[in-house]
């Protein structure tokens, strides 16, 4: 790991067992200072690098990440408490980000041509540079794929990165720390800083080019501040309230497939998780019926269980006060329900009677809980599911009008007749509207994320009058005024050339 000297040690927890896993040093501020420069003298030499280079040794990362896929895995679902098979996917995942970025980096950074309108003797040139050092802050919920969505793309744009991962789930950072120093030419190439918020906040205030951050909104917030002191750019990728649509058109049985891999996988631990079902009456009783029996054939708990433990108790106490209030405000619990809590277990729970009165609806419950409301309309469906202060993913099971729903929810990505789809795309940049963040990781804006945009205005040649001048023909003032109605009002000039000319003439 990145050297830190303090005797301060943070210890990691099976949420599972309680068993302690391990323990890893907490990083103070000088110590992060310190990992931040050495990432700028890295990032020095990577940035240099040609895309093909880079290219190579990021391979030669990936490749040792998938021989060592079944040590990741493991700590991940001992750490995090996940699955097996979510552990996997959560590998599986992760390297689809590397590859995605590596093929893609050159071409989302190569210089683009514009025009250069008026001033035609001009090349007008929009390129691409690195930034230098990207601090990443990563959540506990996907403790490698998420970070990995932003590190992929800031190591194929030329960047160093310092990751700060969460308290919960440091193992699985260090793991690829290592593995990151065994591959790279530069150890410092990639340094992952342990440690609580504090270690975080230092990452924030560091001299960083730019913070990636996906946690709470309330973090974030936090992360924003401590970010301002040196004017730092910072890409918020926060929690989300995602709804699902179900129209009376809908394949009802893939519909609630849907739903119940989306709103269970992780254990509801999913920025876009499936958080709120709304569903036409007049397939409403059917959709119940089928959720309900799909959730009952689910195991929790084991190596091979669908849903393993919540990764932390605080977790577990804010998924029981959501149920609770549901129920005291009227909500019908069909499976699990409050009271089918036993440690960091929570087994899947089915809520109908829900309103936009209760927290289940309304704030992010981070569990294994499917809400399912009844509505009249699509129209009901569109304006409830767009009555968030979040705006994360979404989606929507139609038919036809399948498109024209979609386009009408305020949210930063929708899967129609399919749930979380976007996020498997790697072409497609991920990230939200409102209180779920601002910035986008996947996809070539999420390579131009972590690229510094420089803009070039190369003169060509010269034309006798120069605009960037104060040597200009007495009847300038005249001539600029005949430009303006001619370009702007409602004279009609074809191009900027004859424009030019007719300044000359
Ligand atoms: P938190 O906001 O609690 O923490 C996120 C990270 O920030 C952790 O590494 C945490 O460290 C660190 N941190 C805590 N305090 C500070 C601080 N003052 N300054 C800087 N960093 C700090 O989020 P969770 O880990 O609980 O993750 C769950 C949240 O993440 C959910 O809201 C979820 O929706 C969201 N999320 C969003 C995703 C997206 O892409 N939009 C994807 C995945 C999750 P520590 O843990 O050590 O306290």
């Amino acid at each position: 790991m990145a050297t830190a000297i303090s005797q301060e040690r943070l210890s990691s927890y099976n949420p599972a067992t309680g068993d302690l896993l391990g323990s890893v040093p907490i990083f103070s501020a000088a110590e992060v200072d310190a990992a931040v420069a050495r990432a700028r003298v890295a990032a020095e030499t990577w940035s240099t690098r040609s895309f093909a280079a880079r290219n190579e040794e990021l391979d030669a990362f990936r490749h040792a990440l998938a021989a060592a896929a079944d040590t990741i895995a493991d700590i991940l679902h001992r750490e995090n408490g996940k699955p097996e098979l979510e552990a996997l996917t959560e590998v599986m995942m992760s390297l689809g980000h590397l590859k995605h970025a590596v093929a893609r980096a050159e071409t989302a950074m190569a210089p683009k041509k514009v025009s250069a309108g008026l001033l035609a003797n001009f090349r007008a040139t929009i390129s691409y540079a690195p930034l230098g050092v990207v601090g990443v802050i990563g959540p506990w919920n996907y403790p490698l794929n998420t970070p990995m969505g932003s590190i992929a793309h800031a190591l194929a744009a030329g960047n160093a990165v310092v990751w700060k991962p969460s308290e919960l789930t440091p193992l699985v950072a260090l793991e690829i720390e290592k593995i990151a120093k065994q591959t790279f030419a530069l150890p410092d190439l990639l340094q992952v800083v342990t440690g609580a918020g504090a270690t975080g906040a230092a990452l924030a205030k560091a001299a960083v080019d730019k913070i990636s951050f996906t946690g709470s909104a309330a973090t974030g917030k936090r992360v924003m501040l401590a970010a301002s002191e040196r004017l730092t750019p910072v890409l918020m990728e926060l929690g989300g309230k995602d709804p699902m649509i179900v129209s009376d058109d809908a394949d009802l049985e893939k519909a609630a497939e849907a739903a119940v891999y989306g709103g269970l996988t992780n254990a509801g631990q999913a920025c876009i998780s499936v958080e709120r079902v709304y569903v036409a009456e007049a397939v409403y009783d059917k959709f119940v019926d089928e959720v309900v029996k799909q959730v009952r054939d689910l195991k929790v708990g084991g190596d091979d269980g669908d849903l393993g433990a919540m990764t932390s108790e605080a977790q577990v106490k804010i998924v029981k006060d959501h149920l609770d209030d549901a129920v005291a405000k009227g909500a019908k619990v069909l499976t699990g329900g409050p009271n089918a809590i036993s440690g960091s277990f929570i087994q899947p729970t089915v809520l109908t009677g829900v309103t936009h009165q209760m927290k289940v609806m309304t704030e992010e419950t981070f569990g294994p809980v499917i809400p399912i409301q009844k509505v009249k309309s699509i129209d009901e469906a569109v304006r409830l599911a767009n009555d968030s202060r979040y705006g994360l993913g979404s989606s929507v099971f139609a038919g036809k009008s399948a498109r024209s729903i979609a386009g009408k929810l305020r949210a930063g990505m929708t899967s129609i007749n399919s749930v979380m789809a976007f996020a498997g795309i790697y072409g497609l940049p991920f990230g939200g509207v409102g209180e779920s963040g601002f910035g986008r990781i996947h996809g070539d804006e999420g390579i131009r994320e972590f690229t510094r945009v420089k803009s070039t205005a190369e003169q060509a040649f010269s034309l006798p009058i120069n605009m960037m001048s104060f040597r200009q023909p007495k009847d300038a003032a005249k001539r600029l005024r005949g430009m303006i109605r001619q370009l702007y009002g409602d004279g009609v000039v074809s191009k900027a050339g004859d424009l030019l000319r007719k300044f000359r003439r």
